[in-house]
């Protein structure tokens, strides 16, 4: 099969691909079965026909349940929670609830805004660099 990454030629069900490094069916650039040039959000190679399979490799976090959490709920740290990130995930939960008696909801209300922005942020991110940055390489705000 070929890396849907960079397009080489490797061997099948290979885990990583030795040319580029990535897991070959993570890319979405080649088709797996022909090698030819594929457009991001195709499900179908034009050139061969086949279905282009893709896996997000194991433990994959949704990008949309993630930011439609923190846009609903993200006042109470539930999209931090749902990508490992358990610290953040405690203080929003804290800042929101502790402070929401003195400050009479309002920090609930930044604390929503706050979730409302990092949803939207992962919203508009590529499933690639959503993988990249929040699930792979643990970015924690924003
Ligand atoms: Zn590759
Ligand atoms: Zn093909």
């Amino acid at each position: 099969m070929f890396c849907r990454n960079c397009g080489k030629d490797v061997p099948e069900n290979a885990e990583v691909c030795v040319n580029c490094g990535m897991k070959p069916l993570m890319g979405k650039k080649f088709c797996q079965n022909c090698g030819a040039e594929t457009k991001e959000n195709q499900e179908v190679c034009t050139k061969c026909g086949v279905k282009l399979k893709s896996s997000m490799g194991k433990g994959a976090k949704s990008k949309l349940v993630a930011g439609l959490l923190g846009i609903f709920l993200g006042w109470l740290g539930i999209h931090k929670f749902y990508l490992g990130y358990t610290v953040p995930g405690i203080i929003v939960l804290l800042i929101s609830i502790i402070g929401g008696l003195p400050t009479i909801g309002g920090s609930i209300l930044v604390m929503w805004i706050f979730g409302l922005i990092e949803g939207i942020i992962y919203l508009t991110k590529s499933d690639e660099d959503f993988d990249e940055l929040y699930v792979q390489n643990k970015k924690q705000w924003f």
